[in-house]
């Protein structure tokens, strides 16, 4: 169905409040609006939507004659053996989920009750859902302009500020408690910079673990994001760059925190013939096989999904040159971004325009969406220790995502 082309006219009676005589947010949504319409077409567009056009029937098919729908399966094995060879991590464990991917990573880096994790406040809730799963405190940090990700030397600074290292713990002097870890988070798909943050989880005796779940195809210096940590976590949830409908999967090279990722996700079961016996409190965390089959027909059309995102990129970069007051985000220096997610940035000075222009895009049939409310403004997450978050509260205000499926230019050229 082709939408109602955009009524600005209407809008401007609603919305519009002119901030100077040039009528800025009439000029910008208007120009904003035009930008989308000459790469997207007189279509309308979601956010996000997945592709299967592969291997997908075939696969599934396989799964049903065979009766293996559930939690073995030769796809299963599959699925991992195929995203380490794709991440080159010498381990991958699918899970169900990227929450209970982030969950067992956290608990296997020795996240314990009391323990506090840094993690972004620009996130999706699930990075903070999972630490209070392990009993531990999300601890909200700042992020940065340029890669939308920790910033890290005002991480630096705060913590030799406010911790003290005993017997090799890095303890808030505030709280007493131990900070444990530190969850960077790749958002939209951009390497946060890894250089600096690797530094400060070493200089503070923090585990790091690559919250990555959004930036699968996306590499730091020629490697994959999610394989620097600790343990890196992915995730395949319907709105990412791969789907398996629901899933996840941890990455790591040490082979022992595999096993033991492996074990804890399938119940905590020693394998035997028939006896039911579990040597801890495991969970049932197993990627189905019917969904570990859905992920290696997907895995085999990234490389061309990667292809056709950068693509659609290289188009938005194209129709947006000539809009001022909003910067497209392109990936950082010496990186390679998969452009899950396609972003505009406001501009300071238009940081009020946000959601004028949220309402004129999705009027014009263009579905975009601010970015997560901060989780430190968040009910259950209120209370929690956290960093000064003025990076993040002025980014918050400022980015929008737009139209952003791999599928988008095949359906428009
Ligand atoms: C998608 C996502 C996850 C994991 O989500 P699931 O829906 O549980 O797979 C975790 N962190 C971030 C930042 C995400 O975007």
């Amino acid at each position: 169905m082709v939408p109602e082309p955009c009524e600005l006219g209407q809008l401007q009676i609603g919305y519009i409040q002119p901030v100077n005589d040039l009528g800025t947010p009439f000029l910008l949504a208007t120009q904003v609006v035009a930008a989308l319409r000459s790469v997207i077409g007189e279509q309308s567009a979601v956010l996000h939507e997945p592709t299967f056009s592969g291997n997908e029937w075939l696969y599934l098919k396989e799964c049903l004659d065979s009766t293996f729908v559930s939690s073995v399966g030769k796809f299963v094995d599959r699925f991992e053996a195929d995203l380490a060879a794709f991440t080159c991590a010498k381990h991958a464990v699918a899970v169900v989920n990227g929450t209970a991917a982030l969950h067992i990573a956290l608990k296997l880096a020795g996240v314990k009750s009391g323990d506090e994790v840094l993690i972004p406040a620009l996130t999706f809730v699930a990075t903070a859902n999972a630490v209070t799963y392990c009993g531990g405190v999300p601890h909200f940090i700042d992020s940065e302009e340029n890669t939308l990700g920790v910033d890290a030397e005002k991480l630096r600074d705060y913590l030799e500020h406010h911790t003290e290292q005993r017997s090799g713990q890095c303890i808030n002097r505030i709280t007493g408690k131990i900070i444990r870890a530190l969850v960077p988070m790749h958002t939209f798909g951009h390497p946060v910079d890894l250089d600096r943050v690797m530094a400060v989880a070493d200089d503070f005796n923090l585990a790091l673990v690559e919250d990555a779940a959004e930036s699968l195809g996306s590499y730091y210096h020629g490697r994959h994001t999610g394989t620097f940590g600790l343990m890196g976590t992915l995730s395949f949830n319907g709105n990412k760059t791969i789907s398996t409908g629901g899933g996840g999967a941890i990455l790591t090279d040490d082979a022992e925190l595999a096993r033991h990722a492996k074990h804890l996700t399938t119940t905590a079961k020693l394998p035997h013939a028939w006896e039911y016996r579990h040597d801890e409190i495991g969970y049932n965390y197993r990627l189905p096989n019917i969904n570990a089959a859905l992920g290696c027909a997907q895995l085999e059309q990234l490389p061309a999904m990667l292809a056709a995102k950068r693509k659609l990129f290289q188009r938005y970069q194209a129709a947006f040159a000539t809009v001022s007051g909003i910067r497209l985000m392109e990936e950082p220096a010496q990186c390679q971004s998969n452009y899950w997610l396609q972003t505009l940035v406001l501009d300071a000075k238009y940081g009020d325009q946000r959601d004028f222009l949220l309402q004129a895009t999705n009027d014009a049939g263009f579905m975009t969406r601010p970015a997560w409310v901060l989780m430190n403004e968040l009910v259950p997450f209120k209370d929690f220790p956290r960093i000064d978050l003025a990076g993040a509260e002025s980014l918050v205000q400022r980015l929008i995502n737009i139209p952003s499926s791999s599928s988008l230019l095949q359906v428009v050229s």
